[in-house]
């Protein structure tokens, strides 16, 4: 299956421009590598977890900061997102308010990073690739699944996009509310729970976006895409390379899927496992 799943995105990959294979191939190969460090990371953050690790006060932006972010956005940019709504959110959402106190200095580097409770904040350039698949634009009913720090949420905030976000781990729920509140992201609502089942109160949604990954697509997320709409899932095992897939379902409610590149995330909890 491994093979299979790795072999699947490779074509997409090299449809692209000779840059974007190498900017890809770092990608990855960063995602492995990364992995020791972030373990690592992680158990002391869970070692240390009476330490407020989350919601410092606010540090504010910098101009360092800013001038950073630009560069990491250039990059995304250079690497083959187009998406001119996208790139603007990206420049425009201070990564470094939602990473631990003490990665803020690496908030701009292209590399997912560990927040509290085991999870991770994704990579800048995959929240891109991400974003722009879901072809975001002002008012858009978005529902996503896996809050975390609430970056992602923050983007589509960002673009205008009316954003429903669920979180199954209570605190992470409750300090994305609190940062995104207090960042001025008014038009985003977290809730806590299971998000594998969505938010059929509030379904149809123009796009939903899962930033965890669960093993199969699950189906009532489908059902609750909005016809036209579309869908950004990372699909597989944990512990395996995953398929970052990208679900379409048409006017008429015929859903198509098409792998977009292979990607590392957390495994979505609950659901039926
Ligand atoms: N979008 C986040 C990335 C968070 S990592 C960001 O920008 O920071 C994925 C998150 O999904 C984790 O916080 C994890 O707790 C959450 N998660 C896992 N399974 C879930 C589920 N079934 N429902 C809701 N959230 C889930």
């Amino acid at each position: 299956m491994r093979g299979d799943r790795v072999s699947i995105a490779i074509p997409v990959v090299r449809r692209r421009s000779p840059m974007i294979q190498r900017v890809l191939a770092t990608r990855i190969a960063g995602l492995r590598t990364a992995s020791i460090p972030s373990i690592l990371l992680a158990a002391a953050a869970a070692m240390a977890s009476c330490a407020p690790l989350d919601d410092p006060p606010p540090g504010g932006d910098t101009e360092s900061f800013r001038a950073q972010r630009e560069a990491l956005v250039g990059a995304i940019a250079a690497s083959g997102v187009r998406d001119s709504a996208t790139l603007a959110a990206m420049r425009s959402v201070p990564r470094h308010e939602f990473v631990r106190p003490q990665d803020r200095r690496l908030a701009y580097d292209d590399q997912a990073l560990p927040i509290p409770e085991g999870q991770t904040i994704s990579q800048p350039s995959v929240v891109a690739i991400m974003t722009e698949a879901l072809r975001p634009s002002p008012g858009m009913k978005v529902l996503e699944i896996g809050t975390g720090s609430g970056y992602q949420a923050a983007v589509l905030a960002a673009i205008g996009c009316r954003v429903h976000t669920i979180e199954i781990v209570r605190v992470l729920a409750d300090s994305a509310r609190t940062r995104l509140t207090r960042l001025g992201y008014g038009n985003v609502v977290v809730r806590h729970g299971d998000g594998y089942l969505g938010w059929p109160e509030l379904a149809p949604f123009d796009a939903i976006v899962l930033t965890a990954a669960p093993e199969t697509m699950p189906q009532a997320l489908v059902q609750q895409l909005a016809a036209g709409g579309r869908l950004v899932a990372p699909v597989g095992a944990e512990h395996d390379v995953q398929s970052l897939v990208l679900l379409e379902k048409d006017a008429t409610g015929r859903v198509t899927t098409r792998h977009l590149l292979p990607v590392r995330f957390v495994p979505m909890r609950g659901g039926p496992h």
